[in-house]
């Protein structure tokens, strides 16, 4: 079983794509470590009436070619080096769909399902009190996470208008749309893993209409089963799994039935007609296109051998290990990384961030189509890359983010 440090693979990933480019070492020490980390404790009066300190951090990882952008998780397991790997990550993901933005990410060291609503307000506005000093529209602009949602953006953005004592809502993204959020954003991170999917059939010639199944139905898995059929003009989902149950049909779900059924019992476990499957079970099954929505780590070299799907579309962030991503290669499966296949999200949050300077908000077919736009290019541009230097989509992914960057740190003549 593989145990590793994210960050140092991360790390690892940005010099293999440095050698690729021939970067030289100062500007792989500029790469390879983060530009800026803050790391603070705060307090806050808890229910029970004593005082809990909360050790949290803020990272921007680089900001050569914008404001660091990213999110703000809250997890009981948060170290430092999860989030200085999850903010070299969205460096390159910003990079590679060429948004004007840097990297960044921040957590709270915290258990959310212990907390009431008013701790989870207090900490909330307790965390974005200690970073409002090196956050800023011009600067840095954060989103949710893990446990984190568009409610703890709104109590962030009220508490940081409070002490600029001015309006700013686009200090935060992924906001309500009563308070500066934008269409689209519910649905744009799996828009844009289908998106991913539209293109590479093209370009493979694999068939979308076939099957497709989905690990995690969560706030991306639920959109993807029901964009996959609407952007791809079909295709039979036949498994799908929460933390709770993996479930299959052979003859395929309805996604919008299935969809109901998650939000009326919280869980897939019961759908009428579905036999339930062994979590691993459901990422070795013969399908056409495969799904990763869940978490980390989910293809191993234990179960990357087995995998039978011709495209996968990593949805969730690091779903994939470097063992299991050596194995899919050399099977010949087309993965579409993380940072390419999950950008739609930041994508609209960015579009979010322009609608909110300009105050003028775009429809729902205005953020669509702006966004498959981008997302289209972004995967030619990594094909080609891919094609140029004979490498794998997630090196080639890399190495347009990396190199990017790399051009603006030395545009700017830090290096
Ligand atoms: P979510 O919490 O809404 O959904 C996650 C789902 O995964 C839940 O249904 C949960 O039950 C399920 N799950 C957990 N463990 C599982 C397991 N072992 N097997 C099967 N299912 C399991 O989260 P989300 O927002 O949908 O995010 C999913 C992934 O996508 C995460 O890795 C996240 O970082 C990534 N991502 C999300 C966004 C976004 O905009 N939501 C953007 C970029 C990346």
């Amino acid at each position: 079983m593989e145990s590793y440090n994210s960050f140092k693979v991360a790390q690892q990933q940005v010099m293999e794509s440095a050698k690729l480019l021939n970067l030289d070492q100062a500007t792989i020490e500029l790469l390879i470590y983060p530009q800026r980390e803050f790391k603070f404790t705060f307090p806050v009066r808890m229910d029970d009436g004593k005082v809990k300190v909360f050790h949290a951090w803020r990272i921007q990882y680089n900001y050569a070619r914008g404001p660091a952008k990213g999110g703000i998780r809250f997890h009981p397991e948060e170290t430092v080096d999860t989030i200085r790997a999850l903010a070299c990550w969205m460096t390159w993901k910003t990079a590679v769909v060429d948004l004007p933005l840097g990297g960044g990410k921040g957590g709270v060291c915290c258990d959310p399902k212990t907390m009431s609503e008013r701790e989870l307000e207090a900490v909330s506005r307790g965390y974005i009190r200690a970073i409002a000093p090196i956050i800023g529209i011009e600067r840095d602009i954060p989103a949710p996470d893990v446990y984190t949602n568009p409610q703890t953006m709104t109590w962030m953005m009220d508490e940081y208008e409070t002490i600029v004592n001015n309006h700013q809502p686009g200090i935060l993204t992924d906001k309500p749309q009563q308070v500066g959020g934008t269409e689209g954003r519910r649905d744009a991170t799996a828009r844009g893993g289908v998106i991913n999917v539209r293109e590479a059939c093209k370009v493979y010639g694999f068939d979308p209409t076939k099957t497709y199944a989905i690990q995690g139905f969560g706030n991306a898995g639920q959109r993807a089963a029901l964009l996959h059929q609407e952007i791809l003009g079909g295709g039979k989902l036949i498994a799908v799994s929460d933390s709770r149950a993996a479930i299959f049909n052979p003859d395929g779900f309805d996604p919008k039935e299935l969809v109901m059924h998650k939000l009326k019992t919280g869980t897939v476990k019961n759908f009428p007609g579905a036999k339930e499957i062994q979590h691993n079970e459901l990422l070795t099954l013969d399908v056409e296109i495969l799904y990763p929505a869940a978490l980390e780590n989910a293809i191993t070299s234990q179960n990357a051998d087995n995998i039978k799907a011709k495209i996968i579309s990593e949805l969730a962030n690091g779903p994939t290990t470097p063992e299991a991503d050596i194995i899919l290669n050399k099977k010949g499966v087309h993965v579409i990384p993380d940072i390419l296949a999950s950008a739609g999200g930041v994508t609209v949050s960015y579009f979010e961030m322009v609608q909110d300077k300009y105050s003028y908000f775009w429809d729902e077919e205005q953020v669509q189509q702006r966004l498959d736009k981008k997302i289209s290019k972004a995967y030619h541009t990594v094909q080609e890359a891919l094609r140029e230097k004979k490498i794998h989509p997630r090196l080639a992914a890399m190495v347009v983010g990396v190199a990017r960057v790399a051009e603006a740190c030395k545009l700017r003549g830090w290096v």
